[in-house]
């Protein structure tokens, strides 16, 4: 069995696994669902209601331990990420497949505190990413919470959290990189049509 003992949370790979998959995905839209995902590894992401009912289980089946929303389910095969469908915070839930995900990519085999890091610098990457935050800063000139909620699919809170990092590791993001610039352009449409008004007052400045 394949344990990861690693002590030291890797942030970096967290971050270019979740803009890899970003970047096959076909988007037209900030207000990004990771339910409409293409995913690349082996999991099928559904409802535990609908699962149990499939699988002719009950729910607890699947709930006992410290269900939070979302759960995987590891098989050979195939995992399983498994939501709660009647959770109506879209974007908590949002976040929650994300998390798990993250956990998929980063292969993680067990879920401590370093595993939990990594799994929501991924979902952060994936929901909101820094090359779109720092494309919204330059052609905005500011960026708020407000900018985050009303755009994409993120709670307030998360908005707090993703909007600290983000400031926090502003010095340190390598726009010019290879895959941010590919992820600026593949997302300037959506940022374009957000944030029109700015563009255009950006436009009368300039001239
Ligand atoms: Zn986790």
């Amino acid at each position: 069995m394949n344990i990861d003992t690693h002590c030291k949370p890797n942030f970096k790979k967290a971050r270019h696994l979740a803009t890899e998959l970003l970047l096959k995905q076909d988007l037209d839209s900030l207000f990004i669902n990771i339910i409409d995902f293409d995913i690349d590894i082996p999991v099928k992401i559904d409802s535990v209601q609908h699962y149990a009912k499939v699988t002719k289980r009950h729910i607890n089946d699947f709930t006992c331990d410290g269900f939070d929303g979302c759960l995987v389910l590891k098989y050979s095969r195939c995992n399983v990420i498994l939501y709660d469908e009647t959770e109506t915070n879209i974007a908590r839930r949002n976040w929650g497949i994300a998390h798990e995900l993250g956990h998929l990519y980063l292969e993680h085999e067990t879920d401590g505190r370093i595993q939990e890091q990594e799994a929501n610098v991924f979902a952060g990457q994936l929901i909101v990413p820094e090359a779109v935050l720092y494309s919204i800063l330059v052609h905005k000139g500011s960026i708020k919470i407000k900018d985050l909620t009303n755009n994409f699919n993120v709670s307030k809170e998360c908005s707090k959290n993703r909007l600290k990092s983000f400031i926090k590791r502003l010095n340190f993001i390598n726009i010019d990189s290879n895959l941010n610039k590919k992820l600026s352009e593949k997302f300037r449409p959506c940022i374009e049509q957000c944030f029109y008004e700015y563009k255009q007052k950006y436009i009368k400045d300039a001239n």
